[in-house]
């Protein structure tokens, strides 16, 4: 999977952090980031922007 922070893969035996993200219209999102503070990717932050991480 991939940490919706800083956009790098998150290895199976990695600490990560599960945020679910229920949406108004159709079907709840969950995504992943990584548990220990990693750094958001410069350029692609709209994810970790929207889910607040
Ligand atoms: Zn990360």
């Amino acid at each position: 999977m991939i940490c919706a922070r800083c956009s790098q893969p998150i290895r199976r035996d990695e600490e990560r952090k599960q945020i679910d993200h229920p949406r108004p219209t159709g079907p709840g999102l969950t995504v992943y980031v990584h548990a220990e503070r990693c750094q958001p990717a410069p350029q692609q932050t709209t994810q970790a922007r929207r889910f607040g991480v």
